[in-house]
Parts: C-alpha cells; structure tokens; sequence
C-alpha cells in the first residue's frame, strides 16, 4: 500500500527568476510530520503549485528537482486564475472560512463560488485517479476539499479515502445557513474516516447529520470513535488533536543562537516583561479585542505602566480581500491610539511587528515573552499556543488562552482560559500572569510542555492512519474485544436523531 497525501497546496513554493522558474521547500509542522511517513510508503502529495498556469512553466519538470530533494513524488493540479480565485478566494475562504469559525455574517454566499468549488475538486479527483493504485491510501486534507471522495469512488472502488479538517465544525444552527448543506455534508460521508480537531467538532458534525440526514445511524466505533451509516456507506469519525513537532522547536530554542539572540533582545527590553501576540492576519485571531484588553490593562493597572510591553507579531495573508486590508487598518489605528494614550519616553507599550518573520527569530520571541496573550475568537487548534510551550525549554512562561481555541481542550487546565469578548477579563488575566512568581509559574508550564510534547504531531499522524485501517483488520484494542464479564461488548446502535 502507497500513501497519497492531498491538500490544497503542493508542500513547496515555486519561484520565477531571471533564469527560469524554481522551487524550494515549503515549511509547517504537516509537512514535517508528513515527509518521513510519504517517502517511506512511496508516497505523492498532490496539490495545486501555488501559482496560476504560466506559458514558460513546465510543471513536471520544474517540480522534478523538488521531488529528488524530498524523498517523495508531488503530483500538480493545474489551476486556471479563475478558478482559483472562484475556489479559494471565494467558496474556500469567503464561505467556508468564516461560516465554520461562527462568522456567517462575514460569508458571501455566491451560487459561482459553489460551481467552481465543484469543478476545481473535480479537477484534484482527475489527477488523484491519473495517480493512485488501487489498494493506495489517499489521505485529503481541509475545508477546500471536502467533495474529494464522492468525486473518486467510482474511479478507486477498492482504495481507503481519509479526510481530516483543519478548521473547526460548527453546529447545525450555522452550518444549516450554507445553501450547499446537504451536498457537503453527504460529500464528507463519502470517505472512509472523517478526522476532527476536537471532541466539539466532531459532536457538532454529528449534530448537523441529525438534523439533515435523519436516516443516518450511529454506533460505536474503536478508540473513541463513531461509526455513521448513511445509505449503503460506513464512514469513521473520530476527534485527532494535531500536534507541532515539539523537539524540533525544543532544540531550537534551546541553541546558542537563540540565546544570543534572547540576550539582545532583554536588553533592548530594558527590563521589561514581555506579553507576546503571534497571529496571522486574520479576523478570526481576534487581535483587535486583544489590543482593547491590553488598552483596559493597561487603563486599570497603573503599576504596568513601564514595566509590560505587548510584542505583537501580525503575519500578512489574505491581503487581496478587501476584509482583511480593513482588519490591518483597523489593528493600525488601534495600536497607535494606544501608543498615543501611554507612551513615555523609555516605553512604548505596544510594539506592532507587520511582517513574517524566520523560524529562529520566532522562537526567540516565544523565549523572550514572560506570557503568551493567544486569544483568538475561534480556532481549530491554534499552533502557537503549542509553540510557546515547546520553546520555554527553561520551564518558566504563562499560557493565557481562548477557550474557543481547540488547543484549549488539551492545555485549558494549565493554561488561564479567557473568552476574547470579555476585556475586562482579559485585561485581569494578563495583571494577573505578569504579577505570578516564578514558583507560581513553573508548576503550570511543566504540565503545558508535558502535553505537547506527549501529544506531538508524529504521535497526531500515528493515531490517524491507526484509525484508517480496515474495520476488519484484528487490532489492539477495537470494539470488538471481550468485555471485563468475558462476552463480546454488545454494539450500541442508534438513530442519530
Ligand atoms: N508562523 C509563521 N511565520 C511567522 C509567524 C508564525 O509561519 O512569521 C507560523 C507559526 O509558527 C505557526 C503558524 O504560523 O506554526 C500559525 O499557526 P496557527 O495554528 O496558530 O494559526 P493559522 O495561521 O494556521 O490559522
């Protein structure tokens, strides 16, 4: 058995210059985790190249040289502009995107968005059956291409399709606005097992199966997940929190270089604690309700004044859409009204970074913040989260954080949990983390890296595949084992409604 890994973009970025075009590698915690697993199952990712056709690229040959360099095969799905921008700009992150982090008052629900989305996943399922053997893994991931399986089926009979979601699943009271419900929802039940981030996602899918598809039935399946039967179908489901590569930052952090660059930066600190902020510019991360919390703090607790500074890291994305240039205008003015609110000569108390920024660089941040401020509105998992814990590598630092961050399930207990909407909470909880001790701190950050580093994305890929295998196939500990009493568990069967 092969692996195929699909997703939206191919785990490179191609690049024109003066002598052609070229690739380098594309970086994140999935494409680690997912190189070692491909290149040993004789693996392809298939995806789209990240840039629209061009008449003097020559995709299979300018991918060739990535392909040698990484160990696996990467097979593109060329896109047309309009296309992409039908699919990605529109259906994927105008519908799909805010609809399934509760904004649908951000959604645009135009009928071509859908058409393409279909085409373009047509598209994904023509190059994934060019590719595939029968008997191959394919595993597709996110929001972009839920419709994957229902468009392979007839072509790949005999192979297991997996899906898992990045992005968090809403209940029914807001999935049931999308004009395409019930297609995506049949379309999901297509695969063979659908993956979420949390135990919440997976209760809401359930939820909205209930409420679409009342003739959908329900039993238990092996560790902690849930068999559906839908039509002649049985799809798995199951709640897999995604980790980060924990010794990866670990080891980073812990470098001569990054203490040297930490070094540089207390100084230029002057003695200042440090609240950190790491966001991509998005509306959902909440940072506009974050810099008016630290405003509130910094308005009831003179005693942070000079001695507190929030570092805000924004990463550009997004920036063609028209929300998100106003997200950017907005964080700006919000910043500078504060800075113009506090500021004295030695301090400025909200330094506003609107850049990416490199890997080492990060960590040092992430080593330099006494606290991390993590408070997005709603969040799949939010990495960062996780990042800031791998990288306390002297075991000192204060996780505050969301509760509408799925990372908030895993890390809630050791963490100070805070709803983003209530300032005046926000701005007690960082009073109150500056104003710990250490003795204070440790305890709680011991239990955070703990988790993490237990529950890494290796172990996140493991559980995945594990739960990938055919029902049939004797394992460890299925359902299907004796009960304590010595008889077969009886099987709980039930309508979804
Ligand atoms: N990150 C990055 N460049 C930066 C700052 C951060 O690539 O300049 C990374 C960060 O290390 C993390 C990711 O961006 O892995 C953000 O992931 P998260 O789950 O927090 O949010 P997302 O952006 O996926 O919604």
């Amino acid at each position: 058995m092969r692996l195929l890994v699909v997703s939206n973009r191919l785990p490179v970025v191609l690049e024109q210059t003066d002598q052609g075009w070229h690739t380098r590698p594309g970086s994140g915690g999935l494409v680690t985790a997912l190189a070692p697993v491909l290149s040993k199952w004789d693996g392809t990712w298939v995806g789209w190249p990240g840039v629209p056709h061009a008449d003097d690229l020559d995709l299979d040959r300018t991918l060739a040289g990535a392909v040698m360099e990484q160990g696996y095969k990467l097979a593109p799905v060329p896109l047309t502009a309009d296309e992409q921008r039908g699919f990605y700009e529109g259906f994927s992150n105008q519908i799909i995107w805010p609809l399934f982090h509760d904004l649908q008052s951000l959604c645009n629900f135009e009928p071509e968005y859908w058409t393409s989305y279909v085409t373009v996943n047509a598209k994904f399922a023509d190059v994934v059956v060019r590719t595939a053997r029968s008997g191959d893994f394919v595993w597709v991931h996110d929001y972009h291409l839920m419709g994957l399986a229902a468009r392979l089926r007839q072509h790949l009979p005999l192979n297991r399709l997996g899906f898992f979601l990045h992005i968090p699943f809403p209940p029914p009271g807001i999935f049931c606005k999308l004009p395409w419900r019930g297609e995506v929802l049949e379309d999901l039940l297509r695969y063979d097992l659908v993956g979420f981030q949390t135990p919440r996602d997976l209760a809401n899918f359930i939820d909205c199966v209930r409420t679409l598809l009342p003739g959908a039935r329900k039993r238990r399946g092996p560790r902690g997940t849930v068999r559906l039967s839908h039509r002649d179908r049985t799809c798995v489901l199951g709640a897999f929190p995604i980790g980060i590569d924990f010794q990866e930052f670990a080891d980073v952090a812990a470098s001569a270089a990054v203490a040297e660059r930490v070094k540089e930066l207390r100084a230029d600190m002057q003695g200042q604690r440090v609240v950190l902020g790491v966001d991509r510019l998005d509306y959902t991360k909440g940072i506009p309700y974050r810099l008016r919390a630290f405003q509130r703090a910094l308005r009831r607790f003179p005693d942070l004044h000079r001695n507190v500074t929030l570092l805000q890291v924004v990463v550009p994305s997004r920036e063609s859409v028209q929300e998100y240039q106003d997200l950017k205008a907005q964080i700006e003015q919000i910043v500078s009204q504060v800075n113009g609110e506090f500021t004295q000569p030695g301090w400025v108390p909200i330094h506003h970074v609107f850049r990416s920024v490199s890997r080492e660089e990060l960590v040092a941040y992430y080593r330099l913040a006494d606290v991390a401020l993590v408070t997005p509105l709603k969040d799949g998992m939010n990495l960062v989260a996780k990042e800031y814990c791998a990288c306390q590598c002297d075991g000192d630092g204060v996780l505050i954080l969301s509760e509408f961050a799925g990372s908030a399930v895993q890390l809630g207990r050791a963490a100070v949990v805070v709803n983003p909407y209530d300032l005046d909470r926000v701005a007690e909880a960082v009073h109150y983390a500056v104003s710990l001790t250490p003795q204070q701190r440790r305890p709680a950050m011991r239990k955070l890296r703990r988790n993490v580093r237990d529950h890494d994305v290796h172990r996140w890929v493991g559980a995945f595949l594990a739960a990938a295998e055919p029902a049939d196939r004797p394992r460890a500990d299925s359902d299907e084992r004796a009960s304590p009493a010595g008889r077969p568990r009886p099987r709980e069967v039930t309508g979804v409604s």
